[in-house]
C-alpha cells in the first residue's frame, strides 16, 4: 500500500521558475505524445510491456531532452493509461455484471479476458482473443461483445496531457544533499552535465521515483514521494464490524457508536457554495458569450478575467476539502481504534451513483466518498485490519434482528429504524453497519449477487421465519 509524502520548496527564483517549467514542458510533450499513442486499442500490447514500448518510442524523441527523462515521461504515460483502463472497469460494475450474467466458461473466458491490458484491446476493437482453455466460437463472440458494450461506455475519452503541471525523476535523475542545515534536490536539468537545485522547506528522507509538481500561484514545487506503509507486527485481533458509510456522521458502527458528527452540515454547506458558484458562473459565462457574439471583446474579455478567474474558485475549494479530510481521518481513526479483525463495508469504489442525500451536489459527495474510501483503506492496512466489500443492496431496510429479518422500506423513519413485525427499534444509521456486518458470513448473499435477488432471497428468509409450521404435522389433540 502507497502513500505519498510530499516536501514543498521555497519560492524559487525567477531563473530557476523558468528551467523548471521548460522540464515540465519536454517532460509533458513526450508524455502526451506517448499518450496518444497508446489511446490506439491496438496498442495496448504495450500496457503489459513498458520496455517494449519505451524502446519503439525512443526514435521519435526530442533533440535537447535528456533522454532519461523522456524515458520518464514515457512510463509515466504507461501509468496514467493503466489507471484510466482500471477506472474504466470500476466505474462499469463489469466484474458484477459479469458475475450476475455468466457461469461456467462463459465466466472463465470474461475474467481471463478482463485479466490483460493486451486482451482487453482486442475486444474493444470487436476481436475474440483465443484462450489457453477451450471455449466455443459462439460463446467467445458473445462475450466479447457483452465486454465491449460495458466498456466503451464506461471509458469515453483517452487522457492527455492537459494541465503541464509535473514531472517524474527516478533516482538517476536528481539527488540530495545539506548544507548549512538545508536541504536540497539537485535534478538533471535540460542543459548537459547542469544540475538545477531546489530548496525544501523542511527535511525529510527523498528516494526512489518522485514527481515535482509546480505551484504557479506560489511559484514552489513541490516533491511528492510514495513510500509503502508499514505494516504493523501483529494482525489486528478485535471484534469484527460493520461500517455504515453515513451522510449525517461519517461512520456508524455495528456496535452503535457513531463517528464524525458534524460531517453532513459541512458538506451541504460545501453542496450549496459549489450549487451558487456553479449557477452564478454558468450567468457570467452566458453574459460573456453575449457580449462576444455582439462584436464587444472588451467586455467579454473583461468578465472572463474579473469575475471568470480560476485562482480563488480553487482556493476555496482546497479549504472545503482540507475541512472535509480532518473529519474524516478523524471519525476513521476512531473507528478502527480497537484494531477489528475484519471491517465490512459496502463498496466505496462505485463514484457514478447517485448521492446518498439530495440535499447534497454530486461532485461533493463522490470527492467526499474517495477521500473516506483512501482513509480507510491506510488506517485498515496500518492497523492491520482487514478490510471486506459486502453486498449493501437493503441494509438499511432490514431489520437486525436475527430471528425476524423483516425488509421494508417503511422500516425507516429518518434516523430511527421502527420493525413493525418484530417492535425492533433503534439507530437507522446503525442498523446499515449490523446488517453489512452479518452479510461477512451470509452464504447466499455475496459481492456480485444482484439487488433484485437480494430482495427475493431475504424476503424467502423472512417467509420461512415467520412460517415454521408449516407442511409439519399439527399437534395431535387440536
Ligand atoms: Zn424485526
Amino acid at each position: 500500500m502507497k502513500r505519498t509524502a510530499r516536501y514543498e520548496t521555497q519560492p524559487l527564483n525567477r531563473d530557476k521558475w523558468r528551467e523548471l517549467g521548460l522540464m515540465v514542458n519536454a517532460f509533458s510533450e513526450t508524455k502526451d505524445t506517448a499518450l496518444r499513442a497508446l489511446a490506439r486499442t491496438a496498442a495496448w500490447d504495450f500496457l503489459d510491456h513498458p520496455r517494449q514500448f519505451r524502446d519503439q518510442t525512443k526514435a521519435h524523441y526530442r533533440e535537447g531532452v535528456p533522454v532519461h527523462l523522456q524515458d520518464q515521461a514515457v512510463f509515466d504515460a504507461v501509468h496514467t493509461m493503466r489507471r484510466f483502463v482500471e477506472a474504466g472497469i470500476v466505474s462499469s460494475r463489469v466484474k458484477a455484471k459479469v458475475f450476475g450474467r455468466y457461469s461456467g466458461e462463459k465466466h472463465r473466458y470474461a475474467f481471463w479476458l478482463l485479466k490483460s491490458y493486451a486482451r482487453l484491446g482486442s475486444v474493444l476493437q470487436g476481436m475474440a482473443p483465443v484462450p489457453e482453455f477451450a471455449v466455443p466460437i459462439p460463446e467467445q463472440k458473445e462475450v466479447v461483445r457483452f465486454l465491449r458494450r460495458c466498456l466503451r461506455h464506461a471509458l469515453g475519452s483517452p487522457p492527455r496531457v492537459r494541465l503541464r503541471r509535473s514531472l517524474c525523476v527516478d533516482d538517476t535523475l536528481y539527488r540530495v544533499f545539506e548544507h548549512k542545515g538545508r536541504q536540497y534536490v539537485a535534478v538533471a536539468s535540460l542543459t548537459p552535465r547542469e544540475r538545477l537545485i531546489l530548496p525544501l522547506r523542511g527535511k525529510g528522507r527523498v528516494g526512489g521515483n518522485v514527481r515535482i509538481v509546480l505551484d504557479s500561484a506560489r511559484r514552489t514545487a513541490s516533491v511528492h514521494m510514495p513510500y509503502d506503509v508499514r505494516q504493523p507486527a501483529q494482525p489486528a485481533a478485535g471484534e469484527p464490524i460493520g461500517l455504515d458509510a453515513g451522510v449525517t456522521e461519517v461512520l456508524a458502527s455495528s456496535s452503535g457508536t457513531k463517528y464524525g458528527p458534524g460531517y453532513g452540515k459541512l458538506l451541504e454547506q460545501l453542496s450549496r457554495v459549489t450549487n451558487e458558484t456553479g449557477r452564478a458562473r454558468n450567468r457570467l459565462h452566458q453574459l460573456a458569450k453575449r457580449a462576444a457574439a455582439k462584436g464587444d471583446q472588451t467586455k467579454a474579455c473583461r468578465v472572463r478575467r474579473n469575475n471568470l478567474g480560476q485562482k480563488k474558485l480553487r482556493a476555496r475549494r482546497s479549504r472545503g476539502e482540507a475541512a472535509v479530510r480532518t473529519i474524516v481521518g478523524r471519525a476513521v481513526r476512531q473507528a478502527l481504534q480497537d484494531r477489528p479483525a475484519v471491517v465490512a463495508m459496502e463498496d466505496l469504489s462505485h463514484l457514478r451513483g447517485p448521492a446518498k442525500s439530495r440535499k447534497l451536489s454530486r461532485i461533493v459527495s463522490r470527492w467526499a466518498r474517495s477521500a473516506l474510501r483512501e482513509r480507510l483503506e491506510f488506517r485498515a492496512e496500518a492497523g492491520g485490519s482487514r478490510l471486506e466489500t459486502v453486498n449493501a443492496a437493503y441494509t438499511s431496510q432490514t431489520c437486525p434482528v436475527p430471528t425476524c429479518g423483516y425488509v421494508h422500506k417503511d422500516n425507516r423513519h429518518g434516523d430511527r429504524f421502527h420493525c413493525p413485525r418484530c417492535g425492533w427499534d433503534g439507530d437507522a444509521d446503525v442498523v446499515a453497519g449490523m446488517n453489512l456486518l452479518h452479510r461477512l458470513d451470509d452464504p447466499d448473499i455475496n459481492q456480485w449477487t444482484p439487488k433484485i435477488r437480494v430482495k427475493v432471497i431475504l424476503m424467502e428468509r423472512f417467509r420461512r421465519r415467520k412460517e415454521p409450521l408449516l407442511g409439519t404435522p399439527l399437534p395431535a389433540g387440536l
